[in-house]
């Protein structure tokens, strides 16, 4: 079962096997040890079955603990009980995982505390762990890791980032990446230099901190960080010195800024695609900031909406004037790289028109994706054919853009211009600005539509499903959404 895990944790398949970077004891260790917390089931299972050893002592009056002792410990006590010829499974199995009662009594004992254990329940809650510890103690495992102060894992799984940011750091300072100068020192035969700058062995070292591409990037990153100046010739010790030296904000950023070098880094080698270290500070942003929109944001205004007990509209959307429609979009980027738009159409007291979801491939500049956002938005309402509508974004650039009729020579230019047109041709529609918060409806549409993407909601509103996160969801849109009728504007 552990082999079953194993694989697919390091992305084996039946078709593929994967290099398993890091000893599997080591991946069980605590999180704030350094390791990824996972259950060492053999140990789990001695653990189960030394409560059992534990009930039986101090519970010597239950039927289990009374035949058990009649049929194999008549004279002594349990921790005495010897294994006999002929012992049922069960039984063999709890005498096996005895040591750990022996061992915690001695431990207990030898560190001077009261002899009452038995009356603790000291077991139940840390014999898994005792067992993880001792062992540990035993065999001594030399990794690069055991090194890093444990603090640094305190400090990585307190960040609030997404999980493929914080897990792609514990593998980097675990030296668990598939860099070419790691899979040479394995032994296996390649062309060890950086296929960027073809300049230097390609070690973690050199693709996230040394190599000029990736110095452009952490330079391009919101806290402009000049690594020419950088004294540190490991990689560990760097993140170490910047952990202990930044703030719980600052942290998350440079938690996020290796994973887009690496998924860069994938997307040059695998597919020939060169993005620029700009676009990868970025995207790498961009994902730090959905993720915490979502994970705090949406929380916060869902609880303050049912501790007010508000049945009102959000009050941060404003519905439009009289006569005059209401189309809100969001964007959303997934962990594989799609652009989600969502859209909602209202009108002036607030009551839903039409909702939609869209899916985009091929893009990762965020601009571009909140682009696509307003031209599905023009796509739907040139498809019902309103002429007075007022299209809300909350992002900014694509607004100002549309506002002030820029000429962006980008692939998004296209859209902006679209935009320009329509709003020349038809007067009483314009865009606006909004702020996120007062965009919900419309990102979590957008998150939704990983659920269901390219689908229509006419004069009905979106039922999401049961889960956790969507049903929050069905609640941010429930409020913000009135029960439709047929009238029309
Ligand atoms: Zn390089």
């Amino acid at each position: 079962m552990e082999k079953m895990i194993c694989h697919f944790w390091w992305g084996s398949s039946t078709d593929s096997r994967k290099v398993h970077w890091i000893k599997w004891q080591k991946i069980c260790k605590p999180k704030r040890n350094g390791g990824m917390g996972f259950r060492e089931l053999r140990a789990f299972n001695e653990a189960l079955l030394e409560i059992q050893g534990w009930r039986i002592i101090n519970h010597p009056s239950s039927l289990v603990a009374q035949v058990l002792k009649a049929k194999y410990f008549p004279k002594e006590q349990f921790l005495q009980a010897k294994p006999k010829q002929q012992m049922s499974y069960t039984w063999r199995s709890i005498l096996k995982a005895s040591w750990i009662i022996k061992k915690g009594c001695y431990w207990t004992i030898g560190s001077g505390e009261d002899v009452d254990i038995w009356q603790d329940n000291w077991i139940h809650q840390k014999g898994y762990q005792a067992i993880i510890n001792w062992e540990e103690s035993t065999v001594t495992t030399a990794t690069s890791s055991s090194a890093m102060p444990t603090n640094i894992w305190q400090m990585l799984w307190k960040l609030n980032v997404p999980p493929k940011h914080s897990h792609f750091i514990w593998r980097l300072l675990n030296e668990a990446i598939l860099v070419k100068g790691n899979l040479f020192k394995k032994g296996i035969r390649c062309d060890p230099l950086c296929p960027r700058c073809y300049n230097q062995m390609e070690t973690s070292h050199h693709v996230f901190l040394d190599c000029v591409w990736a110095k452009q990037v952490w330079f391009a990153s919101p806290l402009t960080i000049n690594l020419n100046e950088c004294q540190f010739a490991n990689l560990n010790d760097w993140v170490l010195h910047m952990f202990n030296q930044i703030d719980h904000a600052s942290k998350e950023l440079i938690a996020a800024t290796p994973y887009g070098i690496w998924y860069a880094m994938n997307l040059l080698v695998f597919q020939e695609k060169n993005l620029p270290p700009n676009d990868v500070s970025h995207i790498a942003f961009a994902q730090l900031q959905e993720f915490q929109r979502h994970n705090v944001k949406t929380q916060n205004i869902v609880k303050r909406n049912l501790s007010t007990g508000s049945s009102s509209n959000n009050t941060c959307w404003s519905p439009p004037p009289r006569g005059i429609l209401k189309i809100n979009v969001g964007a959303h980027l997934s962990s594989d790289g799609h652009w989600f738009s969502g859209l909602v159409l209202r009108r002036w007291d607030g009551s839903a028109i039409a909702a939609a979801t869209r899916l985009r491939t091929g893009s990762e500049a965020i601009v571009q994706g909140e682009a696509y956002g307003i031209n599905d938005a023009l796509d739907l309402v040139e498809k019902l054919g309103i002429s007075k509508v007022i299209i809300e974004s909350d992002s900014q650039i694509v607004v100002n853009s549309v506002k002030e009729k820029r000429s962006i020579r980008r692939s998004w230019g296209k859209i902006i211009q679209r935009w320009i047109v329509f709003l020349r041709n038809n007067p009483h529609s314009s865009i606006s600005w909004v702020k996120w918060v007062g965009n919900q409806a419309a990102h979590v549409l957008a998150k939704w539509a990983e659920n269901e993407p390219n689908k229509d909601w006419m004069h009905t509103v979106p039922l999401f499903g049961r889960e956790n996160h969507s049903s929050t969801s069905a609640t941010v849109i429930g409020r913000e959404l009135k029960p439709l009728d047929d009238r029309t504007d």
